[in-house]
């Protein structure tokens, strides 16, 4: 039907913040900053409001997502969506009807139970059914090949399309102003800020720009040099006719054993799904005036999706088919969206990439995209979906394309506990890559490195089965595990990050940034959190000082980019310190052992004896032909250094190392073993156990904190005051009691029968022979956790409902003797 022509209203010259498009994000986001009190916003979009991917959604809102506060942010949209229509008069077509997700196997039933513990922890109602409850509520699906079910109440379905229309209207009268057909064109920038943005309808000076613009985010960013990796698919589902016995409150059911889902539409089925090998949009720009479109009907790739289908529920087989929608939606390279400020451009805000759940999820991300804004910091822990999480080298197209090829299938693929992405890997390459490779390493992969999590020894091909119990893989660990606490072993740690701080005044930027005293002499190196205002971690990191007014850094690997923009944002103001990033400039080959000092005095001149060479220091060494930096530090609580070397001469030092440790029993390590030696010795990882959520004083790490040194740092008011009050939350550790079971981290620990805090991490402690991990615990009284609430409790851990006895205490599981570390 023909649009009536209205007179065009002018865009003003100027706002606080402008959103570019009008999707379910841009709406909720702009919504949330008028409900923020900032008013004087305005949404730009190319279209009409809708017509990007949203209008054509399915409208299926699930809660549970495997991060707490992830979930928190989906359960606030089901509280939005359902008070929205009283708010604003537009019906938004919420519907609280419920979900059931089946299980066809018992490995998906333990998973499908894992979720139950963890929904029940995090306040998701969330119940186990048998096959035939299931099939109770959902009578038209087959259920004699299920294992069981789990039911959501709460879960709900929504029109897409409605609510967006209802949140441009809350965030209308609340002041904010919405222009139709006005493409943003590009961005200016002053002095790394963004400026404005100039449009097919003139220019506006803008303090904030928000990139809502959906899969064209990844084409928005581009306009200002900022990388926001995400790249098409094309998603299909179909509607039938009406269906007999389809109820208008029937539930969501979802079968991820068979990809698919479906929902009640006007009393048919609507049935979709996540095949596992998906087919990119392969449009590396998408067309701007792609408005209302659909891609045409592929029943060749819907095929799959259909066959599990008629499984599922045989009465499709007569059902008419009414549409068949297929529809791109934008995909990012860890299933996960993409929300926060840009690195390196300030005022210059993403939230895209939702990964077909931009309707359950925009509710929630819209609001703490919002409350971002107007804090200037994220106001809780969202690393999971923070736009830091990724680099530069992300936004490669040919990249993006065949790593969304796996991600969209990610939805219902069996998420093993150490499934590791199969595409676009190798991706980046340490430079002894192949030579691990020959050595049978099986690789995992962190922020683009191939790295080896376990071997299986040289000439062998690993044989890596995921599942929740012991693979071919725990027993060559074991022997990793063994050979580091009772011999040596090297790992390659090349991607860790590192950068070099350096100027006049490096010593007093670091200082304003760190809790600990890094004002040392020449040499030492200091372990130490950086903390934002609140007092909660943005990084933990180890500060090497090289000269006066040079320091190496060293974060993990997944931390570069944030670490990056948190020091370069917070620099004091004038400041003559740069900092440079040199990870891929240098190699890090990790020497851990008791017998570490003999292996190493074997390939270097250098005298590695206490008094010569003391824990926390670093110098220059020879090790055969190299010149390394040799730092004397560790992770996995045994004496031990960390080589730093220069990239060209990584395989010269390998090679030196495993020339001459033969007789020492050098073997190789990878992440696993890592891990549970880290565990063992109760040492936090970044994301995991310190995040912003979380203080020094929570997690035990009160010793690296100098309240007291000159000038002070970034934090150290907020920490005062939480000192005062009792430690109501604190990092504990676990050990189960039954030496048998695996635990994967994310398990609920109980005391005295009630969940009282999630592992944070676990792995199998091979010293201490039962699985071992770190977990936040709460007391709900308020009270400080202390050693007697410890010992007077029951502790248990939840491993997919089976409660196990569990030893959780304030001590690491494994501490012989500092001695032995520094000794
Ligand atoms: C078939 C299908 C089924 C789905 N089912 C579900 C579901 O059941 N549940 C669920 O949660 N999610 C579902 N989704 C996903 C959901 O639709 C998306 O995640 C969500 O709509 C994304 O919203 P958005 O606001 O980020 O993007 P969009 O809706 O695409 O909005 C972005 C807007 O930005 C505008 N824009 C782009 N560039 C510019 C520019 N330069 N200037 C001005 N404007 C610009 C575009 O025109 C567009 O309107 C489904 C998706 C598909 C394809």
């Amino acid at each position: 039907m023909p649009r009536r022509r209205m007179a065009r209203r002018m865009i003003p010259s100027h706002a606080r913040v402008v959103i570019i498009g009008g999707g379910i994000m841009g709406c909720s986001t702009a919504y949330h900053l008028a409900k923020n009190g900032w008013k004087d916003v305005v949404v730009l979009e190319q279209g009409r409001l809708t017509g990007g991917t949203t209008w054509h959604a399915a409208g299926l809102v699930g809660q549970l997502r495997g991060y707490q506060n992830l979930t928190r942010l989906i359960q606030y949209s089901t509280r939005l969506y359902a008070g929205l229509e009283a708010e604003t008069g537009l019906a938004t077509g919420w519907k609280q009807c419920g979900s059931i997700s089946v299980a066809r196997t018992p490995e998906r039933m333990t998973y499908l139970r894992r979720s139950a513990a963890t929904a029940n922890k995090q306040g998701v109602a969330c119940e186990e059914l048998t096959p035939r409850q299931a099939g109770d509520k959902y009578p038209i699906m087959r259920t004699d090949d299920l294992v069981g079910a789990v039911w959501l109440p709460g879960d709900g379905k929504a029109n897409p399309a409605d609510i967006t229309q209802a949140l441009a209207k809350g965030a209308r009268t609340n002041g904010v102003r919405i222009f139709e057909k006005t493409r943003v064109t590009s961005i200016d920038t002053r002095d790394g800020r963004v400026a404005g943005v100039q449009t097919t309808e003139g220019s506006i000076k803008a303090d904030v720009v928000v990139n809502c613009a959906g899969q064209w985010a990844r084409q928005v960013g581009r306009m200002v040099g900022v990388t926001v990796p995400l790249y098409s698919c094309e998603h299909m589902y179909i509607v039938t006719e009406k269906i007999e016995g389809v109820p208008r409150d029937l539930p969501v059911m979802r079968d991820p054993d068979g990809y698919i889902y479906f929902k009640e539409e006007v009393g048919g089925l609507l049935m979709g799904g996540f095949e596992p090998q998906a087919k990119p949009w392969n449009k590396d720009v998408i067309p701007d005036d792609f408005e209302f479109g659909m891609l045409p009907d592929d029943w060749d790739q819907f095929q799959i999706l259909m066959d599990n289908a008629l499984i599922r529920v045989p009465a499709l087989e007569k059902a008419g088919i009414k549409t068949f929608m297929n529809g791109p939606e934008s995909f990012t390279p860890d299933l996960s969206y993409i929300l926060g400020e840009a690195p390196g451009l300030k005022g210059f805000f993403v939230g895209a990439g939702f990964n077909s759940m931009g309707i359950a999820s925009s509710g929630g991300a819209g609001m703490a995209l919002a409350e971002w804004i107007v804090a200037g910091e994220p106001t809780l822990d969202l690393w999971p979906v923070d736009i830091r999480r990724f680099a530069g080298f992300h936004g490669n197209d040919a990249w993006l394309r065949d790593r969304v090829a796996e991600t969209l299938g990610l939805h219902y693929r069996m998420p093993w506990p150490q499934r590791e992405h199969e595409s676009g890997r190798p991706f980046r390459r340490s430079p002894l890559y192949d030579r691990l490779m020959a050595r049978g390493a099986w690789f995992g992969n962190k922020m683009g490195w191939d790295r080896p999590n376990w071997f299986a020894g040289l000439g062998k091909t690993p044989d890596m089965q995921y599942g929740w119990g012991r693979g071919a893989w725990f027993d060559a660990v074991a022997g990793e595990h063994k050979a580091t606490r009772e011999a040596v072993t090297v790992a390659d740690e090349t991607s860790f990050g590192k950068f070099l701080m350096q100027g006049r005044d490096a010593e007093s930027s670091l200082q304003h940034l760190c809790t600990n005293d890094i004002a040392v002499p020449v040499g030492r190196t200091v372990y130490t959190g950086l903390l934002n205002e609140r007092g909660t971690y943005e990084s933990d990191l180890t500060v090497a000082r090289l000269a006066a007014d040079k320091f190496l850094i060293i974060t993990g690997s997944a931390q570069v980019t944030r670490d990056a923009d948190w020091i370069g944002r917070n620099l004091p103001q004038g400041a003559h310190a740069t900092m440079t990033d040199v990870t891929g400039a240098w190699s890090v080959l990790s020497v851990m052992g008791p017998r570490s000092r003999t292996l190493l005095q074997k390939v270097s001149k250098a005298d590695f004896s206490n008094e010569a060479f003391p824990f926390a220091t670093i110098r220059e060494i020879d090790v055969g032909y190299a010149t390394v930096l040799a730092s004397r530090r560790t992770y996995m609580g045994e004496l031990g250094w960390e080589l730093y070397v220069p990239a060209e001469f990584a395989v010269t030092v390998f090679e030196a190392l495993h020339g001459a440790g033969g007789d020492v029993g050098l073997r190789d390590m990878g992440y696993y073993a890592i891990e549970g030696l880290r565990l063992e010795k109760a040492y936090r990882a970044w994301g995991r156990e310190l995040t912003p959520d979380d203080t020094p004083w929570h997690a035990g790490l009160g010793w690296a904190v100098k309240l007291d040194k000159p000038g002070g740092f970034l934090g150290r008011q907020a920490l005062i005051e939480a000192r005062a009050r009792p430690l109501a939350r604190r990092l504990v550790s676990v050990v189960l009691e039954d030496s048998e079971p695996l635990l994967w981290g994310g398990e609920t620990l109980l005391r005295d029968g009630r969940p009282v805090g999630d592992l944070t991490s676990a792995a199998y402690g091979h010293t201490v022979g039962a699985a071992v991990g770190l977990a936040y615990a709460q007391r709900e009284d308020g009270q400080a956790i202390d050693a007697g609430w410890l010992q007077s409790g029951r502790f248990e851990v939840d491993l997919a409902g089976a409660r196990l006895k569990a030893r959780v205490g304030l001590r690491a599981p494994y501490d012989p003797a500092g001695a032995r570390i520094k000794g």
